[in-house]
């Protein structure tokens, strides 16, 4: 971010009123030490038996369940993170009236984590966990704290309220945020390749005034963009001081 973006910025968060959304992705994790999708470290560049968007797909978790497990526990629900300074400015943002929501497409809950409260998540959270036949809700534990396939008390199996590849998003859900979005004056879209939909389309419902990019590789909405700022978000953010 060069020092007249971070003025510029600055001026606009100072003339906000509630009417900032921030839409991110998994990008704005990295600096916690969780990988995204396809960045240079990320998931998709990495080595495994099958292509991760099928071992995170309906399909696999269907007929492949076990693994499924395996690559789930081992890959998307990780160890001992915390929120970092995007998160946290964000958070902050929010408290001192500027932002009226986060609508994320990650699954990890660090918004939340940070203080954030009103957070709209596109893809579920790792933390929500339900019995695939009674419904019944259940905790991050259940899955962390077992082995294999995990299994309700009524015999079903317990999956991640996550949406995996080939499911549907939460129509609510997609509703919320679009609504969020569309009455924004201020988008900020932060750590995402703008590459999965039908997340992505949600930043064709702005119509506010600054649509800010802060992404470290070219997304698909650069050509829209009223200001682009390139480096790590989670040190760009806490370079802003909030008025
Ligand atoms: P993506 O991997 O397609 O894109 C991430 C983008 O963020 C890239 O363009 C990369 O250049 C940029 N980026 C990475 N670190 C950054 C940083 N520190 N500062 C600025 N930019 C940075 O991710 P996506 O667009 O979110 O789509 C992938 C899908 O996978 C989403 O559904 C996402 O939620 C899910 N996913 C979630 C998590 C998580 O919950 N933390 C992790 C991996 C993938």
């Amino acid at each position: 971010m060069t020092y007249e973006q971070k003025l510029a910025l600055e001026d606009i968060i100072a003339h906000s009123k509630d009417d900032i959304v921030f839409f991110g992705g998994a990008g704005v994790s990295t600096e916690s030490g969780i990988p995204d999708f396809r960045s240079e470290n990320g998931l998709y560049n990495q080595k495994w038996k099958y292509k991760p968007e099928f071992m995170l797909s309906h399909t696999f978790f269907k007929n492949h369940t076990t693994e499924f497990f395996d690559f789930y526990r081992q890959i998307m629900i990780p160890k001992d993170v915390k929120p970092n300074a995007a998160h946290e400015k964000l958070a902050e943002l929010e408290q001192k009236g500027k932002l009226s929501a986060v609508v994320t497409q990650n699954i990890d809950g660090l918004h939340q984590a940070a203080g954030s409260i009103v957070v709209h998540e596109l893809h579920g959270s790792i933390h929500r966990n339900y019995c695939t036949k009674c419904g019944k809700q259940y905790p991050i534990e259940a899955i962390t704290e077992t082995t294999g396939v995990p299994h309700c008390e009524c015999g079903g199996i317990i999956r991640p309220d996550v949406v995996l590849y080939e499911e549907s998003l939460s129509q609510d859900t997609m509703l919320n945020a679009e609504c969020a979005i569309s009455t924004a004056n201020v988008l900020i879209v932060g750590g995402t390749s703008l590459s999965v939909y039908p997340a992505a389309r949600l930043v064709g419902a702005f119509r506010g005034t600054h649509l800010i990019i802060m992404n470290n590789d070219v997304t698909a909405f650069d050509s829209y963009a009223t200001m682009i700022i390139r480096g790590k978000i989670g040190e760009n953010l806490d370079m802003l001081k909030v008025r």
